[in-house]
């Protein structure tokens, strides 16, 4: 197979919208109002790619460049060292009339909050994601549930608009990748993204820093919050059908109690997948009075995305989220009733 020839990857990205995307950029970035969004409590896929971009638009002399969440407009720790963190402008203080709207890594309109209404006034606007849930908003629409992170769609455009990767650029990119895989160890880690990472790692990258400052590292009192909240877990074999669910719920009590943030606990995730006896794990986060945003993973029997979106979230096949309401018992059995033989895999 030559350059020349369109590779019919199922689920890849047509060509036409390739084309159109590097047109929108080259018609509206240079010279226009150009606004980035990612989803709200932006995790390393989002900032990352979101940030990775800005900077590929700045090499290209953009100059107008704004980037922003909804939400707190709060970064998280581990992220605070990214590159391109001066981009960053609070959603209420963002430009109301962009030219060039892009969004990176947001499944649905909800997860942009009350910025959302800026994509109907912008000139235009290129949607970058990867998530099978994907609602369909959006002018441009670069979704590729196959690839393993929003960035790896970025690194594309970047290279389709002729951007050359640097050390900066490869940071933000190769942060997102290795959240998204879960460092390399997901379903979705094939030869693309191995050979992804080494372009973004002959960069000049170290990824044990990169991994330790992401990943290994966090304050004395979120270990002991996850100590409390891990000692809660309810194991339950015979939920889903007997292929077994394990959940904790965390609230905002017991992170005042250890003086922690909110985003600590989206780490809290991976002790509890790790568990044998199941295949569905969740853990139930307060964000408000009676409202908690649920994380959901599977080993690989159970589409929790499919779970997600029945009860108003979305997500991926094995990695999906969604806002519940009650208490966590409450938000427990709704899902624990939507664990139904069809969302089997
Ligand atoms: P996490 O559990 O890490 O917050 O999210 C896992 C995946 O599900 C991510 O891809 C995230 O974007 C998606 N996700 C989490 N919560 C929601 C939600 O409320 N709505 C939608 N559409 N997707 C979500
Ligand atoms: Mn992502």
């Amino acid at each position: 197979m030559t350059d020349t020839v369109a590779r019919p990857v199922p689920g890849a990205i047509a060509d036409e919208d390739w084309a159109a995307a590097v047109a929108t950029v080259r018609e509206y970035a240079p010279g226009g109002r150009v606004l980035l969004i990612c989803h709200v409590n932006p995790d390393g896929d989002a900032l990352g790619s979101m940030l990775g971009f800005a900077l590929g638009l700045r090499r290209l002399g953009v100059h107008d460049l704004q980037a922003t969440f909804p939400g707190e407009f709060e970064v998280p720790a581990p992220f605070t060292a990214m590159p391109g963190l001066d981009l960053l402008v609070a959603a209420d203080a963002v430009t109301t009339d962009p030219d060039l709207v892009l969004v990176f890594d947001v499944a649905a309109e909800s997860r942009m909050g009350a910025l959302a209404g800026v994509l109907d006034r912008a000139r235009a606007s290129v949607v970058l994601d990867h998530h099978a849930s994907n609602t369909g908003f959006g002018g441009v629409r670069l979704v590729d549930p196959a690839a393993a992170a929003t960035s790896v769609v970025v690194e594309e455009l970047l290279d389709r608009l002729d951007v050359p990767l640097d050390a900066e650029i490869a940071e933000c990119l190769y942060i997102a990748l290795a959240t998204d895989t879960g460092s390399f160890r997901f379903d979705m880690t094939t030869p693309r993204v191995h050979e992804m990472a080494a372009r973004l790692i002959a960069t000049g990258l170290r990824p044990a820093e990169i991994s330790r400052r992401i990943f290994d590292s966090r304050p004395f009192g979120a270990m002991k919050l996850f100590a409390d909240v891990l000692a809660r877990a309810e194991l339950e074999p015979g939920a889903a059908g007997g292929l077994g669910m394990v959940w904790t719920y965390a609230t905002l009590d017991d992170l005042a109690r250890h003086g922690q943030r909110p985003y600590v606990l989206d780490a809290l995730i991976d002790p509890v997948r790790c568990v044998a006896e199941v295949d569905v794990s969740v853990v139930v986060k307060q964000v408000a009075d009676g409202e908690w945003a649920v994380s959901l993973r599977s080993k690989g029997a159970v589409d929790v995305s499919a779970v997600a979106v029945t009860l108003g979230g979305g997500g991926h096949r094995l990695a999906a989220g969604f806002t519940g309401h009650g208490t966590p018992s409450e938000v427990i059995k709704t899902l624990r009733e939507q664990l139904t033989p069809e969302k089997r895999i």
